[in-house]
């Protein structure tokens, strides 16, 4: 079989990739030429575990190539996927641009029957959109006679683990009223249905409202989660009894209840604001998902807050080590990360910071690139000397365990302040270390 798939980014190419390795003969096509020029050397542009060798085996064997020109992709197969970015319009809204753009692109090459599934997340009644600038476009350049269809596909991998889940998805949700597409989508996908029964097909606007939803429920578990811990930590209790005690019904579950920072990255933030807008278009007013977006935006302060009270107000001058950057572990993606409102928060008042992160070093210095307030520290330790006080913002496994004694040796004010809960306080104490955690009796 063969596909293509407009956008080279951590949907789109971690997508390729595993396609391209169940045998599939696939074309990517990105408008950043600096990427896919990147990409054909087999360089990776972002860190996804796993992702360096299916890339590079499968361009190897022939299976995954990579271009800038639209018409090479489209010509190259029937089924095109739209995996582009829809990042937020400034009032929220999802940017369509790009997607409409590959729809169009694909409507002038087109030379047969195109099956195009949208991958990206974009709102409700973004099928229909697609499906009329094709027909537009078709029609302005006299080829009304050629036919489409227009499918939602949306994807749930998470970055971090984006190849693991591609290639064993948890559910296939396939957007389509039209039985042929379908059944094209069901033979693409067996071999990611061997199992058991993973695709859930619907139609095209249930399945757009999906994606939304299941980001929006993940979003409001944590955000109720962070409530939870700021009410724990006024009230005396610990936050970390109550997400066991809660955690163990099952209707609960574990998953997504532990507290922390706030949530960032590059879909939870964008995807509860799009949803509030979608809601907005047809006159509902989203009340949970604006607190949760309200209360997210605040979680991302608590820290800086904890930080200021320790100083007495003033922390001008001081120096702060911050293990984690990347919005969470296993990724080098920094988009709307809390790292970023700490640091930026914390050099508004005058500090410094020495940061490390096993993964967003590059990311960061791209971000910020060279400014005095800001060290990148070649290591963990390394960032610890010469600071008043550890900042911990991204619960990487490297610093699950550290050596409380060199933590007390190398910092000057003898004081952790912990974002992700990852210490156990009694521990902590005593080495002699204050440390501030998140919805926790406080010891020292
Ligand atoms: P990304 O920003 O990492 O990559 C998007 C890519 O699309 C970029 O390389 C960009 O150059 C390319 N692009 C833009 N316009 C193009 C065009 N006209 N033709 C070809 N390429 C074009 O984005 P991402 O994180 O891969 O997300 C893509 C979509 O998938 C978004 O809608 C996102 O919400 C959704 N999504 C993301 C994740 C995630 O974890 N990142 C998970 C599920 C769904």
């Amino acid at each position: 079989m063969k596909i293509t798939i407009f956008g080279t980014g951590y949907v789109g190419l971690v997508q390729a990739a595993v396609m391209a390795e169940s045998g599939y003969d696939v074309v990517c096509v990105d408008v950043d030429a600096a990427k896919i020029a990147r990409l054909a050397c087999g360089e990776m542009p972002i860190f996804e575990p796993g992702l360096e060798r299916l890339v590079r085996d499968n361009h190897a064997a022939g299976r995954l190539h990579f271009t800038t020109d639209a018409a090479e992709g489209v010509l190259h197969a029937t089924i095109q996927f739209i995996a582009v970015g829809t990042p937020p319009d400034e009032d929220g809204s999802a940017d369509l641009n790009n997607v409409l753009a590959v729809g169009k692109a694909i409507a002038a090459t087109m030379d047969g029957h195109r099956i195009v599934v949208a991958k990206s997340t974009v709102p409700v009644g973004t099928c229909d959109k697609i499906s009329k600038i094709m027909k537009l476009t078709l029609a302005e350049t006299g080829r009304k006679d050629l036919t489409f269809d227009v499918a939602s596909n949306p994807e749930f991998l998470k970055e971090g683990s984006a190849v693991a889940d591609c290639m064993k998805p948890d559910r296939i949700v396939i957007g389509t009223s039209n039985r042929e597409t379908e059944a094209v989508l069901r033979e693409l996908y067996a071999p990611f249905n061997r199992n058991h029964e993973k695709i859930i097909v619907m139609d095209v606007r249930s399945a757009e409202l999906t994606k939304y939803a299941a980001n929006c429920m993940l979003a409001t578990k944590i955000t109720f989660m962070n409530e939870m811990a700021n009410l724990a930590e006024a009230l005396g209790a610990d936050i970390e009894r109550v997400r066991q005690g809660i955690g163990s019904d099952p209707r609960i579950g574990y998953q997504f209840i532990y507290p922390g920072v706030g949530y960032g990255g590059s879909c939870f933030p964008k995807d509860v604001r799009a949803l509030i807008h979608i809601a907005d278009r047809v006159a509902y007013d989203a009340k949970v998902l604006t607190a949760v977006d309200e209360q997210n935006r605040k979680q991302k302060s608590v820290l800086f807050h904890k930080i200021l009270k320790h100083f007495g107000g003033d922390i001008t001058g001081k120096v702060f080590a911050l293990w984690g950057l990347a919005f969470k572990p296993n990724t080098d993606d920094m988009r709307e990360a809390p790292s970023r409102t700490i640091m930026e928060a914390l050099w508004q008042a005058g500090a410094k910071v020495q940061a490390f992160d096993p993964e967003a070093m590059r990311e960061c210095r791209r971000i910020y690139g060279e400014r005095h307030e800001l060290v990148l520290s070649r290591n963990k330790e390394a960032a610890l000397i010469g600071a008043d006080a550890l900042v911990i913002v991204t619960e990487w496994k490297a610093f699950l365990g550290p050596d409380f004694e060199y933590i007390k040796k190398a910092l000057t004010h003898s004081v952790i302040f912990d974002g992700r809960n990852l210490y156990d306080p009694e521990v902590v104490s005593r080495y002699d270390l204050d440390y501030h955690s998140i919805g926790r009796v406080q010891f020292n």
